[in-house]
């Protein structure tokens, strides 16, 4: 992509009231505009990286036997009075249809949805486990939606739920998840930071299990067990005072932002909805149910808090808008070559193309984060060389233009 036609600028400053860092650092390099609080638009740059993230969610929650569906935003009042939380959820977003004057609620989560829709899908033994999910925009009226992507009104999550015969059979799938969910954060390159927590269970589980990703960012408290790397939510401290782990009462707090939450519901749901299965002997069983959630788009805010300096972003690989940020100093014949050959050999380049001073250049390319930049400037393409920078490294290289495809390879 040449950057000189691209859709989205950078910019010097936003206004002052955007206190968090993503906020920030997203709307200068052009990746997301705010259209008012907790609402934004995903440009171009921006929107690659969160398809990179919901592409990699995706292929995780496959491996573990996932079936992604979509369900609907606009939801009946009857479904959530069915579960009695029409008038308790205090972030639903309502509504009144101006035609047909029936309530309509705008999901800010969807067992409402899911539960009776399972009812038509599933019958007997024979019929489960299943495991179903969806990428999908959920809206919720939150007080403060002052944290950029960390805490939108309008954002993108992953939902899974799962439907088994027992609880046994839950709890095995609950604890892979947990595995897979720490694979998730891994690839995204923010496991080091991101730990299990033991948060409320609600009415019907013990615990449920948070990761939450140590940032002065996160609005959550978490006490840090610094042995076993797992946390207590503050909000149990209570009553779990200890590791759960290895019982250590050394734990260390922080504050920190919860990237996803699973929850064992059990019967909770299934029973709002008499959701049943018949056993081998023609019985009749409520199912048991758990829901795994994932922010897509607070993940996307999460990164950039996690990984950033003074100049700006530096996006982790597997989740940056392009491999590599060319720049050309006004050397733009050789550039263009060098453009083509890169693109022919596999790698999404970003290429400054701009007629804009080598200053505003560098400025950009530290804002914007891309993990590797190569310079070409007339100085090195008379001695036909090239200068090769890493975004999360401080020194460039200089090397001979025909090792470049090598070295990128190797690196
Ligand atoms: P929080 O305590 O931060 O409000 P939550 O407990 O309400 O989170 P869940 O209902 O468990 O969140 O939602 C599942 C996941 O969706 C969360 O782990 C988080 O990653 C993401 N999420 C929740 N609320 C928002 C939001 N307003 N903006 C962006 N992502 C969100
Ligand atoms: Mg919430």
């Amino acid at each position: 992509m040449k950057q000189s036609i691209l859709f989205s600028k950078t910019r010097k400053e936003v206004s002052a009231e955007s206190e968090s860092i993503n906020h920030q650092l997203l709307v200068r390099g052009g990746f997301v505009n705010q259209l008012m609080s907790g609402v934004y638009t995903y440009l171009p740059m921006g929107f690659k990286v969160l398809k990179k993230i919901e592409n990699i969610v995706r292929e995780e929650m496959e491996e573990i036997g996932g079936q992604e569906i979509l369900m609907p935003a606009l939801q009946p009042k009857e479904n959530w009075e069915i579960t009695g939380r029409w008038d308790t959820m205090d972030d639903l977003f309502k509504f009144t249809s101006f035609y047909s004057k029936t309530d309509l609620a705008i999901g800010p989560t969807h067992e409402e949805v899911i539960t009776p829709l399972a009812k038509h899908q599933i019958f007997s033994y024979k019929d489960l486990p299943k495991y179903i999910f969806q990428i999908q925009t959920k809206f919720r009226d939150e007080e403060r939606a002052k944290s950029g992507l960390l805490r939108g009104r309008e954002f993108l999550m992953k939902d899974l739920y799962s439907f088994n015969t027992s609880e046994k059979e839950l709890d095995d799938y609950y604890d892979g998840m947990i595995k897979v969910y720490n694979k998730i954060y891994k690839q995204i390159g923010i496991a080091d930071k991101t730990y299990l927590t033991f948060a409320p269970g609600g009415t019907f589980s013990k615990y449920s299990h948070e990761f939450q990703t140590e940032t002065p960012a996160g609005e959550d408290i978490i006490y840090l067990c610094k042995k076993c790397k797992v946390a207590i939510n503050k909000e149990i401290i209570d009553e779990q005072k200890v590791c759960p782990e290895c019982e250590s009462s050394d734990l260390k707090e922080i504050k920190s932002i919860e990237v996803g939450n699973i929850f064992k519901l059990k019967t909770k749901f299934s029973q709002s909805f008499n959701l049943t299965y018949t056993d081998k002997n023609g019985k009749s069983h409520l199912i048991q149910m758990g829901c795994y959630g994932l922010g897509i788009s607070r993940l996307m805010g999460t990164i950039v808090e996690v990984c950033h300096d003074e100049r700006g972003i530096i996006w982790p690989k597997e989740v940056a808008p392009f491999d590599i940020h060319l720049i050309s100093i006004s050397e733009d014949e050789k550039s263009n070559k060098i453009y083509e050959i890169l693109k022919k050999e596999g790698f999404d380049v970003l290429f400054d193309d701009r007629e804009e001073s080598a200053g505003s250049k560098f400025k950009d390319a530290d804002l914007i984060g891309i993990p590797t930049r190569i310079v070409i400037s007339s100085k090195l393409a008379k001695d036909k060389k090239v200068e090769i920078k890493k975004r999360s490294e401080s020194d460039p290289e200089i090397i001979n233009e025909e090792d470049l495809i090598k070295y990128l390879k190797r690196s």
